[in-house]
């Protein structure tokens, strides 16, 4: 089905949102057909540590020469080396329920969807599943809950809670993120206050009334409601937020503009922009329904990380399994900072590890990188990358650790890199295969030596020792 602009209008049209499509648009068309120099020093100005207006944005978003997209890239790969180095840091899903009263057309849990397999994890399931994440070594979670009156802030916090209260063997999880439906006010108080780190929310579409043609049902439907949703966290203390698009629902240059604008109002309201940006992409889902117009090539979406990278140098990427691990390989060079490992989406499933195929009925979409967390650590120490656990920052009342890493000179070599060392080391030490124990091992030692200038070098070898004795949780 093709979606019709024009025939879906916002509620209220006396509430003048911080995004105006309008204005969005005419950006796009102002900035067609950007002579080279013009690109060229966009580029320059982010890799000199500038953030790019709408304007800047719009320039490298209409720049179609595939030469200057490559230049764009390696603006990209460039900022991120200069800027972040070679971290990855990982996380996995853990869906908490799947009960929706919402009927978004791209979602296999939509209420419309009556072969849809509905649960809820009970607490000791909860227990069941944290338990089968540690013991594959992860540290970092983000909850993922429907939308339905009975996932309330109560339920939320309850959840979160729980899984904190999870030790298994070494095993612990040191920081829980949350994706779930806006809250109000008291609401994002009382998950704040059961110790959540990022609560992130995408707005799916910046476009009011493409918005209002995906979303027939529920409290979804309010556009307003969720675009304001972030600012309710920020005036309820969260000040940890990730802001979304999900790439395919509508034109995606118009999305990255979205994206940029929003993350400039954040910053012109609270002086702190989102802490993460996530871009997920629509993937294959039961009772999907989407206007096919808007589908993201590999092409597009590898050249739309790289202009978020340049336009928002600042904040975390994250980049999940929904795609496979060819493509992640390929994006995860433009500039992202987080990934998921060992990634699945079904419910129950860490645990019940029976059914190796996907049911969509079962799940929210197809996920394109099933591979264990022991498989993506491996190859990410293949190519070069530093994977890391860390949680520190959070942990020590550090909020705003990209904006930190970005903009305080000796940050990253201070505390971001020894502390990758340090939980990677740990992750060596419990988890992984010998073989990834080896290549970990190696590339532990690189990148110790690598640590020039770094006073406490003698301290972060000793510290590796004492994990190696046993010692956890060490960092800076
Ligand atoms: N129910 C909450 C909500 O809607 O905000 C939680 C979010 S949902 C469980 C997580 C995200 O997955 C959504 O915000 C959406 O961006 C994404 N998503 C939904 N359907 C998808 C699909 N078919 N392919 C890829 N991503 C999808
Ligand atoms: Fe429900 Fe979220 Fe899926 Fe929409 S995207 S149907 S709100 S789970």
């Amino acid at each position: 089905m093709q979606f019709n602009p024009g025939k879906y209008k916002i509620k209220d049209e006396r509430m003048k949102p911080f995004i105006d499509s309008d204005e969005i648009w005419q950006y796009i068309e102002d900035t067609k057909n950007p002579d080279k120099q013009q690109v060229r020093d966009v580029i320059a100005k982010a890799l000199n540590k500038e953030r790019l207006s709408l304007g800047d944005t719009a320039i490298l978003i209409n720049a179609d020469d595939p030469e200057l997209i490559e230049e764009i890239k390696q603006g990209a790969r460039d900022l991120k080396n200069k800027i972040y180095g070679n971290r990855i840091v990982l996380f996995a899903p853990l869906y908490i329920g799947n009960r929706c009263t919402n009927d978004c057309k791209y979602c296999g849990f939509r209420t419309s969807n009556k072969y849809a397999v509905r649960r809820t994890l009970s607490d000791e399931e909860i227990v069941h599943e944290v338990e089968a994440l540690e013991d594959n070594g992860q540290k970092r979670l983000i909850l993922v809950y429907g939308e339905h009156p009975h996932y309330d802030a109560d339920f939320i916090a309850h959840s979160v809670k729980k899984v904190y209260e999870v030790k298994k063997g070494n095993g612990e999880i040191r920081r829980v993120n949350i994706n779930a439906a806006p809250l109000d006010i008291d609401g994002f108080k009382t998950v704040w206050e059961a110790g959540i780190g990022t609560y992130q929310i995408f707005q799916e579409t910046y476009h009011p009334e493409a918005y209002s043609w995906y979303h027939l049902g529920g409290k979804k439907m309010d556009y307003d409601w969720r675009l304001t949703s972030l600012d309710r966290a920020q005036e309820a203390g969260v000040d940890d937020v990730g802001i979304g698009a999900l790439f395919g629902l509508y034109d995606w240059r118009f999305e990255v503009l979205g994206l940029v604008r929003h993350t400039n109002h954040f910053e012109a309201c609270y002086n702190i922009g989102p802490h993460t940006i996530s871009f997920p992409r629509i993937k294959d889902a039961a009772e999907l329904d989407i206007d096919p117009r808007y589908e993201v090539s590999d092409d597009d979406f590898a050249r739309l990380v790289a202009i978020l990278r340049l336009a928002v140098p600042y904040t975390g990427l994250i980049l999940t399994a929904r795609e496979n691990p060819a493509l992640r390989k390929e994006v995860m060079q433009f500039g992202v900072s987080q990934i998921d490992g060992g990634t699945k989406i079904e419910l129950g499933s860490y645990t019940d590890t029976k059914n190796e195929e996907q049911n969509l009925n079962k799940e929210q979409f197809q996920i394109g990188d099933s591979r264990s967390l022991n498989d993506v650590i491996d190859e990410l120490l293949e190519d070069g990358y530093l994977p890391s656990f860390c949680t520190a920052c959070y942990r020590l009342g550090r909020t705003g650790e990209h904006f930190m890493e970005f903009s305080v000179p000796g940050f990253i070599k201070k505390y971001c890199t020894p502390n990758a060392i340090l939980t990677l080391a740990e992750y060596l030490v419990d988890y992984a295969k010998p073989e990834t124990a080896d290549r970990g091992w190696k590339v532990i030692e690189r990148e110790v030596n690598d640590l020039d200038g770094f006073k406490r070098k003698d301290e972060l070898k000793n510290r590796i020792e004492r994990i190696k004795q046993g010692e956890r949780d060490l960092y800076f």
